[in-house]
């Protein structure tokens, strides 16, 4: 660290009058504050320094720019569906803004969403939370997987991340003052962190109180299935300081599959494991801010702690319309929207299967995401996906922003018309590189 010293010279004119600090006279309190700040920065919390700013901010800025200045692109980075929320939901919200129901509920959530969240979680994942201290709604899943996280770990300790991962958690792990351990998967073995692996990376860091599973993943589209969840459940039992953050909020978003394995599930999980949820994906409501997390109570009262200081609580218009997601929203509305979104990503691997150079190892189950390896084209993913942004209009996120080096992530979230532009964009794009 640079120590540095200065003087400040009072001149007997009075103290706004000063010198500092190459003789430069002071007439103001502004001044004061701009000369008395080293290299005129403010001075902010050194866990800022540890935190990455998010590489997709790069192309995400270049498309701002690109846009204003009437350049059209097409984006295909954003983790959100382009269907609307359920009219059920819909008339939810606006029959709570005409109830005025506009006042702070509970921290944890209404009593009648909580009962919600509980019955849905016992009827499709067959485990039993009480709604009265087992669930805490905050305003979405992001927030939930934060207070999670800062519940259970904190400095000094270690949180496994299987790479590729969403790039929230290494940053928050950092924001709670702990050390991410990042576990490399593979591409062969569906980017899913293997039993071995979990082992050795356990063995490795003593120190370690949390595991952080996305399943399905963003950004891989990987689904661990029971077994290989089983697996690693298994290897837990040796651990038994180690929780996991179970985060499912894609858990209805799955292909060739019948359904998503919930963690707190598997036998002797449920005690250690906490699930986050939300209502951003398969309810499309991203902007309502709505997710959960559900823990054994002790847990939960430990994060409700937290979001008692932070947030109070989530939106009482967006909870009304959460109660109505999941009472109101039949299964069949959501399978739809599953098929249309199968259809996406079928047409998507179709196309990227013809592109010489493009690999995708294992076909992505569930989410709305492809992860494909790019490194035919070049190390540089970033520069890749800037050139792309630059040549073709076209904007997809680095893989180096999930922490895999090579690859691209595409969303196919949007309509099979835009899809169609951007794929040809991108088969142009790569025509001229082709070696
Ligand atoms: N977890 C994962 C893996 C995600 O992809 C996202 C959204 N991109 C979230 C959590 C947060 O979702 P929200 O805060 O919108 O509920």
């Amino acid at each position: 660290m640079k120590l540095r010293a200065a003087i400040l010279i009072l001149s007997n004119t009075g103290f706004l009058d000063a010198w500092f600090p190459s003789l430069r006279p002071i007439r103001s309190f502004s001044q004061l504050r701009e000369a008395t700040s080293v290299d005129n920065k403010p001075y902010l919390n050194p866990l800022i320094d540890s935190i990455q700013p998010s590489k997709t901010v790069e192309i995400f800025s270049q498309v701002k720019d690109m846009e204003a200045n009437g350049i059209q692109v097409t984006s295909l980075c954003v983790g959100e569906p382009d269907f609307l929320p359920a009219p059920a939901v819909l008339d939810a919200l606006a029959e709570a803004v005409k109830a005025g129901d506009t006042r702070y509920t509970a921290v944890t959530g209404t009593l009648a969403l909580r009962k919600a969240i509980a019955a849905d979680l016992q009827r499709r994942k067959g485990v039993k939370y009480n709604p009265a201290n087992e669930i805490v709604v905050g305003n979405g899943a992001k927030q939930s997987v934060y207070q999670a996280l800062l519940a259970t770990s904190g400095v000094g300790d270690s949180v496994i991340i299987p790479a590729p991962y969403w790039p929230s958690y290494p940053e928050m792990v950092s924001l709670a003052g702990s050390t991410s351990v990042i576990v490399e998967t593979k591409a062969e073995t569906g980017y899913l962190m293997t039993a071995e692996q979990l082992r050795k990376a356990l063995n490795e860091n003593p120190t370690t109180k949390l595991i952080i599973l996305c399943n399905p993943s963003n950004p891989t589209g990987g689904v661990y299935s029971k077994e290989q969840l089983a697996e690693l459940c298994d290897v837990l039992q040796d651990y038994p300081q180690v929780k996991v953050l179970a985060d499912e909020i894609y858990e209805r978003l799955v292909y060739d599959i019948d359904e998503c394995p919930s963690v707190a599930s598997m036998p002797g999980m449920f005690s250690r494991t906490m699930t986050v949820n939300g209502f951003s994906k398969a309810h499309a409501m991203t902007g309502l801010r709505l997710g959960y997390v559900a823990a054994p109570a002790p847990i939960a009262r430990a994060i409700t702690t937290i979001q008692s200081q932070l947030t109070s609580c989530a939106s009482s218009l967006s909870q009304a319309g959460g109660v109505a997601a999941l009472e109101k929203v039949s299964d069949e509305e959501i399978e739809s929207n599953v098929q249309l979104l199968k259809q996406k990503r079928d047409y998507v691997l179709a196309e990227l299967s013809t592109m010489p150079g493009v690999k995708v190892a294992v076909p992505p189950q569930g989410a709305f995401y492809v992860l494909p390896d790019f490194s035919y084209y070049g190390d540089d993913d970033t520069q890749l996906c800037l050139d792309l942004l630059q040549e073709q209009k076209l904007a997809l996120v680095p893989g180096s922003s999930f922490g895999a080096p090579g690859t691209i992530r595409i969303s196919y979230a949007t309509s099979l018309e835009e899809l169609a532009v951007a794929m040809t964009k991108l088969r142009t794009f790569l025509e001229v590189r082709q070696k």
